[in-house]
């Protein structure tokens, strides 16, 4: 394998500097020879968001500088959600390079790119207890420690037979390695100056496309994450006050689109002061689409202040005051992502 070619399908590795030249910001920026690798950094973004379009390059040195550039444009919004959106969107790229690396060589790089506290030993590769479960959480069941092999504190993978194990456990230490390398970079001043119009252009497409949400997104519901306005109904309701119909309506949409199972979502009302079982169960299955057509969703943040449900002035909590926070469901999506802290753009 040529190293272009290396350096092209993993980006990340340091060395590839070495294989496609140190080239000045402003060459990078505005240079004819790298306006592909601009294009590209941008669609990848793109599609990072769910945009569904297509750039065909076979062109290593594109791919290379296309995969920094994007790095440096995100840098520049200092959103976790949109490095987030990144990172699992490159992960499902290198998962099928990881999978199919046949180089041992290649898979220690890797593997020291990320950290990962890790030892390669006759046909087995060797990764901590630690770092497993740091990054075995989103696999599933057959990932769980207690179903893998172990030996002196370290899980063990045959090279040849677990190569998608081994891949899956890559692509989560990339995503972990991704947000840290975004968190450690300083925009260059010049960045907005040259990438002004598509800079422009991704902050609309964010705004647009991070309010879509799919039920059962957010995996299992996680509490301490609520948004303080969440967490004040709740508290209302707790306390046996009649809550308004916004309320009931915004907590039914909000608990439904992370993923909260009806019943539990009906146990919660049964401490309102006029719960009807009955009246309250058609509301739910009104409010969640199991009667009618429609999955109504969360007020925005705007709405919430609308209906006096915003709490963010009593709370004082940070993250409200951000001036992308415009959606309970970002606040909830930020909090239960700990591992991520949130920027100030
Ligand atoms: S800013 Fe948004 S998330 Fe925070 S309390 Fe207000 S409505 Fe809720």
């Amino acid at each position: 394998m040529d190293n272009a070619k290396i350096f092209a399908e993993y980006p990340f590795l340091k060395e590839g500097i070495k294989v496609f030249g140190n080239i000045s910001l402003n060459e990078l920026f505005t240079s004819e020879r790298y306006s592909q690798s601009r294009e590209y950094a941008i669609y990848l973004i793109e599609k990072s968001l769910g945009e569904k379009k297509e750039f065909f390059t076979m062109d290593y040195e594109t791919k290379y500088l296309g995969y920094h550039l994007a790095r440096l444009i995100l840098s520049y919004f200092h959103d976790p959600i949109l490095n987030a959106r990144f990172a699992n969107f490159y992960r499902d790229i290198l998962e099928e390079n990881f999978k199919n690396e046949n180089s041992l060589e290649m898979i220690k790089k890797i593997s020291e790119s990320f950290s990962l506290n890790f030892s390669i030993r006759e046909e087995n590769y060797y990764l901590s207890v630690y770092d497993y479960i740091k990054y075995n959480k989103k696999l599933g069941e057959k990932y769980r420690l207690f179903y893998q092999r172990l030996s002196s504190g370290y899980v063990y993978f045959n090279l040849k037979a677990e190569k998608e194990k081994i891949g899956k456990i890559l692509r989560e230490a990339f995503v972990n390695y991704f947000k840290n390398d975004l968190e450690s970079i300083e925009p260059p001043d010049s960045l907005y100056y040259n990438f002004k119009n598509y800079i422009e252009h991704l902050k609309k497409l964010r705004d647009e496309k991070i309010s879509t949400y799919t039920p059962g997104e957010f995996g299992e519901v996680n509490e301490n994450a609520f948004p303080p306005c969440i967490k004040a109904i709740i508290r209302s309701i707790l306390k046996g006050e009649n809550i308004s119909h916004n309320a009931r309506f915004s907590l039914v949409a909000f608990l439904n689109q992370i993923g909260m199972s009806k019943e539990n979502i009906l146990k919660i009302f049964q401490s309102v002061p006029d719960f009807d079982e009955r009246m309250t169960e058609y509301q739910v299955l009104h409010i969640t689409g199991e009667k009618g057509k429609t999955v109504y969703s969360t007020p925005k943040c705007s709405t919430m202040e609308l209906y006096n449900l915003c709490v963010k002035n009593e709370t004082k909590d940070q993250l409200c005051f951000k001036d992308w926070m415009t959606h309970p469901l970002i606040y909830y999506k930020i909090k239960s992502k700990s591992n991520i802290s949130p920027g100030s753009k």
